[in-house]
């Protein structure tokens, strides 16, 4: 009883997958478990939850589907509600803080994480007939954790006589992971490879590598507009400031105005004579430059004919470039050309100018990111207006998650944003990597989609070789383990060293983060009375502390920290401390440029950190923090990824604590002497297990040299002595007992040793 708007019917059938619908349905009939591969853009997403509903799977129960993104849930639920003619009422999505979803609702659309908390209250996930997790290649952590779950939850679906359908939906990338994996499925669930036009796409990789790649990216998108045939052009970037640098810079160049009707400046399309000429010279788009130049002077001695025989002037075409009225102008624009790929001087982008003023094409500018507003991401994908050429300037969110109709031309940055994670501080931080090479390659595929196409990759071959990795590892292998494991307990899930993974992290690190959440209060083994089974013992649970600390994005230890601080006024304290902990190599000065005293002193290491933030933020509100940093030995790129981790933790706390309202304060006041005992006694809570005990000199074995022992400690179960590091400010003190934040290996073969970092008495 579906019906569909001839339109969308006509444009569907365009898809390869509707070919394939009958040997789909088959097998999702036959099989519990189904795996669709098939490439970006061939209709996955948007065809199989219709399949479905077509063949009765929402008649009792809802259809699920499963976005590791936001940006997709939204949107591909608008996108399947509108192609079946039904509203969101009954297509409908549901994420963190936001959604639609209504007790009519038969295909939703949700974020990974919100199914994965569904599961906590409802394992059987009763409400559904059938589970699609899509874009399984992305590897998330939760879609991995899913994937597990699912795998068991199944087999007792059908027990009961309710079977459960789970589709697993991939680009073609790795789908080994999936089927040659027999703890997570006993025998391997058929793959149906979804075949795909793809036309071919040719790969440019720039003879340079330039840091600055937004410069790059601009530039090149120049070149594409002003002397490529047309079709969209897609940008990827890293992140959302950076995608709306470039938005506003093309926008300013290649202006579209309203008012202009535009369809009557377009002449004929472009000469295939011009088209095979770039075809021909394939290595790069700059090596078309000498193409360009004969083409310009045939123009320009046209027009110089033209003007002395009095007659009009040839109509150039907008999907070339048009000619600057006045020769002097012209050999501007032809220095630029000669020199644009050669040189990285300033004056180059200066020189663009006069090209980019001469084609009077618009750009339809279109930023796409994942924050972005659902009604500008809907933009993308309708035609951009009469005579302008659709440019999207994108985060890697257009890799797979989104396929935008006419993209001709990709040019691809070569980076993207990646949570990286510290292993020694847990600290984890948003960095720009190169991406993978199977990133890259499913970038330049966009290109490809509806006709042949060009991805331009602004950096060299050799950089692809050498520095993209083939492909990265899936997030929950990336990820310090002691964050996974409390991250999972707190789902329910118990036997953390068991769970069938897709991909399995370390056991031995599994185990032994079990054993220091343990020993922090985190975990702890259950009272259980009068229980035969052993295995019960193995079982440790989450204690009310670890539920409150696992609700910070941070290790456990300095999660732990901050849930203890809600006291005596410490949290602005400990928050600033934290943040400082978990950056590294945060002073490069000395420590005596910030003096301290009695229990300020004994702060040690951690103490002079809070001092020189605290300071730090002080010369910011002034605008003098270049000068301070560099002044007082502070890393500057150190402190302000701190100053952005207590904006973070601050919020956080200012949300989820009832009756707080934390400001981050320049003119914090140092702790008093109670507050810096009390903040030392945080220390130890998080960091109970890194304690060491001064070495007397009565222990000193006979022969030793005394003297070298002065700063020497006992840590744990190390035979050896372990060193306050040089730069401590403990070394005015050398405390009996001292509690450290990491223990690290200094000096040559003949002078190793131990040393710790951060240390407070
Ligand atoms: P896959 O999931 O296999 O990557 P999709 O189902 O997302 O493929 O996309 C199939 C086709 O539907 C693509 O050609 C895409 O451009 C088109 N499409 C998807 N969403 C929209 C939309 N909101 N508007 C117009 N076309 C869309
Ligand atoms: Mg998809």
């Amino acid at each position: 009883d579906v019906k569909r708007d001839p339109k969308i019917q006509i444009a569907r059938l365009k898809l390869p997958i509707l070919g394939e619908e009958q040997r789909i349905m088959e097998l999702v009939n036959e099989n519990e478990f189904v795996i669709v591969a098939g490439e970006t853009g061939s209709g996955k997403t948007t065809q199989l939850p219709q399949f479905l509903y077509e063949a009765g799977y929402a008649e009792t129960k809802m259809i699920g589907v499963t976005e590791p993104r936001r940006v997709a849930t939204v949107a591909m639920s608008q996108r399947v509600a509108f192609e079946l003619g039904l509203t969101s009422k009954h297509v409908s999505y549901l994420m963190r803080f936001e959604g639609n979803v209504s007790k009519d609702t038969k295909i939703k659309f949700m974020t990974d994480g919100v199914l994965l908390k569904e599961i906590q209250s409802d394992f059987l996930l009763s409400k559904y007939s059938v589970i699609i997790i899509d874009e399984a290649h992305e590897r998330s952590v939760y879609t991995d954790i899913l994937l597990g779950l699912l795998s068991r939850i199944v087999p007792l679906r059908l027990k009961r006589g309710i079977p459960l359908r789970l589709i697993i939906m991939s680009a073609t990338l790795r789908v080994e992971d999936f089927t040659e994996n027999t703890r997570l499925f006993k025998i391997p669930p058929p793959v149906i490879k979804v075949e795909s036009r793809q036309f071919p796409v040719t790969v440019h990789f720039n003879k340079n590598t330039y840091s600055d790649y937004l410069k790059e990216a601009y530039k090149k998108t120049v070149k594409i507009h002003t002397r490529l045939p047309e079709g969209g052009v897609l940008i990827f970037v890293t992140g959302q400031q950076e995608v709306h640098y470039l938005v506003r810079k093309l926008r300013a160049s290649f202006p579209y105005r309203k008012d202009v009707d535009y369809s009557k400046l377009i002449t004929k399309k472009v000469t295939n004579e011009v088209d095979t000429a770039l075809d021909s010279e394939p290595e790069d788009i700059e090596s078309d430059d000498d193409e360009v130049e004969k083409e310009m002077k045939r123009i320009r001695k046209a027009r110089r004919k033209a003007k002395k025989k009095g007659r009009t002037l040839p109509k150039i075409n907008l999907d070339d470039y048009d000619m600057p009225e006045d020769d002097g102008q012209a050999d501007l624009v032809s220095d630029d050309d000669s020199e644009a790929h050669l040189s990285d001087s300033d004056a180059e982008e200066d020189s663009l100018t006069p090209v980019i003023k001469s084609c009077r094409q618009p750009l339809w500018v279109l930023p796409l990111y994942s924050m972005l507003g659902s009604a500008k991401q809907a933009l993308v994908f309708d035609p951009p207006p009469v005579g302008a050429r659709l440019c999207v300037v994108s985060t890697d969110v257009a890799e797979t998650s989104l396929t935008i109709p006419g993209v001709k031309y990709v040019v691809d940055c070569g980076k993207k944003k990646m949570r990286v994670y510290d292993h020694t501080t847990g600290a984890s931080a948003w960095r720009v990597v190169w991406t993978s090479q199977a990133s890259a390659e499913q970038r330049a595929g966009r290109a490809g989609r509806t006709a042949a196409g060009h991805a331009y990759r602004l950096y060299s071959s050799a950089v692809f070789q050498h520095d993209c990795v083939p492909h990265y590892e899936p997030d929950l292998c990336r990820r310090p383990v002691d964050d996974l494991l409390l991250c999972m307990k707190c789902m329910g899930i118990d036997k953390v060293v068991n769970f069938p993974y897709p991909t399995a992290p370390d056991r031995l690190q599994l185990r032994l983060a079990e054993k220091r959440l343990e020993v922090l209060g985190i975990l702890e083994k259950p009272v259980v009375k009068n229980t035969r089974r052993k295995d019960n013992d193995e079982i440790l649970k989450v204690t009310p502390l670890g539920k409150a600390v696992s609700a910070f994005p941070l290790l456990p230890r300095y999660g732990k920290m901050l849930a203890l601080s809600h006291q005596f006024n410490l949290l602005p304290y400990t928050i600033a401390l934290v943040s400082a902990l978990t950056v590294q190599e945060v002073m490069t000065g000395k420590a005596d440029n910030w003096p301290a005293t009695g229990n300020t002193l004994l702060l040690g290491d951690p103490g002079v950190l809070l001092r020189a933030v605290g300071a730090a933020e002080y010369s910011f509100v002034k605008g003098e923090e270049e000068l301070f940093c560099a002044k007082y030995g502070l890393r500057e790129k150190a402190i302000k990824e701190i100053r952005k981790l207590r904006k973070q933790l601050t919020s956080e706390i200012n949300l989820s604590v009832s009756g707080i309202d934390l400001t981050i304060d320049p003119e914090m006041k140092p702790p008093d002497d109670k507050q810096a005992r009390l903040l030392r006694q945080l220390l130890l809570s998080g960091l109970g297990d890194q304690v060491g005990r001064k070495i007397g000199l009565e222990e000193v074995k006979e022969g030793e040299d005394k003297r070298k022992f002065k700063y020497a400690y006992h840590c744990a179960n190390l035979e050896e002595p372990v060193f306050l590091h040089s730069g401590s400010i403990l070394r005015k003190v050398i405390p009996e007992w001292v509690v450290y934040q990491e223990l690290y290996e200094t000096g040559g073969e003949d002078k190793r040793k131990m040393v710790m970092r951060n240390v407070a008495a």
